[in-house]
């Protein structure tokens, strides 16, 4: 059955049927909601519900612990149940690319370390992937479930995906990426997906990447390096142990070939052994050593959840604006 969604504050009607979220709807006829994981984790997609009844597709962290007040609703988890009202933005991204779902080829996989696989995919000769640097794609595992991951090439090399896939114990996908996966392997995927790119602006960047976040931000410097974008960047990379900066040469020749571009590793973890002369500590809290005031950066930070939310505690108050920082967090999928 077929329901109508408006938003009130633009008069925007768009139909969304009972076994859709309403997010997913918004997204398959072109509307830019906003979201982040799609996983009821992250809340970017809190809209406020004005009238109408809903249901939820899974319970997820915000609903089960009661987190939701004052009509929030998450809308990658409520499906319509009713014509209904809600308040929720458009997200302007500067990018309207259809979300495909594609088969992709095992190309290359590689140990970048211990705790990360590079993955390399090639569509199929007809195909090519057109999005935004920064953007994820999901994997569509056998059985339906999902796994989102960044991408880690820019977009001028549209006929691959580059993905950088941490270890996780006992986790469902890598697991099978660190044990199993072999070259020529197929998988689907689903994707351009998300709205963490690159913004027009002349502000200098400071991008602040926490273990394999690394991936969009490699993707965005790439695309700006493409374009010869003059913006000034600084880029933080957070890690527990030097061996965790698994492309590290690499940023240092970024370094050295364009004065534009300046570099921070940090370390967690390091031991009195240890010959590292570099900072240490939080990632987010070597950048505020840095910069006390942020009131003339954009800010672009992706990693784990606990340091995507350090950062936006804290950052504003070193004077940096909502409307200046740009995140996406790494949350774990609950299926
Ligand atoms: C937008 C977005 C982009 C992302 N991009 C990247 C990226 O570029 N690179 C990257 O590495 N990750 C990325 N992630 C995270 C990624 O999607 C996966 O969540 C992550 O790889 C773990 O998936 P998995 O299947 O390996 O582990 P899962 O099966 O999801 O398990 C994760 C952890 O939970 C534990 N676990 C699982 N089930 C249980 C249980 N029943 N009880 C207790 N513990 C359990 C596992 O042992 C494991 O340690 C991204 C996430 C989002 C939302």
């Amino acid at each position: 059955m077929n329901y109508v969604v408006r938003l009130t504050d633009q008069n925007i009607s768009f139909e969304a049927n009972e076994k859709e979220s309403i997010l997913e709807a918004a997204l398959r006829q072109g509307l830019n909601l906003p979201y982040g994981c799609r996983n009821g984790e992250c809340g970017s997609c809190i809209a406020t519900i004005k009238s109408g009844s809903y249901s939820y597709k899974a319970a997820s962290e915000y609903t089960s612990q009661n987190k939701l007040e004052n009509n929030h609703i998450l809308l990658c988890q409520a499906r319509a149940s009713s014509d209904i009202e809600i308040e929720a933005r458009i997200v302007d991204t500067q990018t309207k690319i259809a979300i495909k779902q594609f088969p992709a080829r095992v190309k290359i996989s590689e140990k970048l370390n211990d705790s990360v696989m590079r993955i390399i995919l090639e569509l199929p000769k007809t195909e090519s992937l057109e999005f935004s640097p920064g953007q994820y794609i999901d994997l569509i595992l056998p059985g339906g479930k999902r796994r989102s991951f960044s991408l880690a090439n820019p977009p001028h090399e549209d006929q691959i995906i580059e993905l950088h896939v941490r270890y996780y114990d006992g986790g469902l996908f890598s697991e099978y990426a660190f044990k199993v996966l072999k070259d020529n392997s197929l998988m689907k995927i689903e994707g351009p997906l998300g709205q963490f790119t690159l913004q027009k602006s002349e502000r200098p960047i400071i991008m602040v990447a926490g273990g394999t976040g690394f991936a969009p931000i490699k993707s965005i410097v790439e695309y700006m390096l493409e374009i010869n974008d003059p913006r000034t960047l600084h880029i933080y990379w957070g890690a527990r142990v030097e061996t965790d900066l698994y492309l590290n040469k690499m940023v240092n020749e970024w370094v050295n070939k364009y004065p534009h571009i300046s570099y921070s590793p940090v370390l967690s973890d390091v031991d009195a052994q240890s010959n590292w002369s570099g900072k240490t500590g939080y990632v987010h809290e070597a950048v505020l050593e840095d910069y006390s005031d942020l009131s003339d950066h954009d800010v672009y930070a992706c990693g784990p959840p606990p340091m995507i939310d350090a950062v936006i505690q804290t950052f504003p108050e070193h004077h940096l604006r909502e409307e200046n920082l740009f995140s996406d967090s790494f949350e774990i999928a609950k299926n």
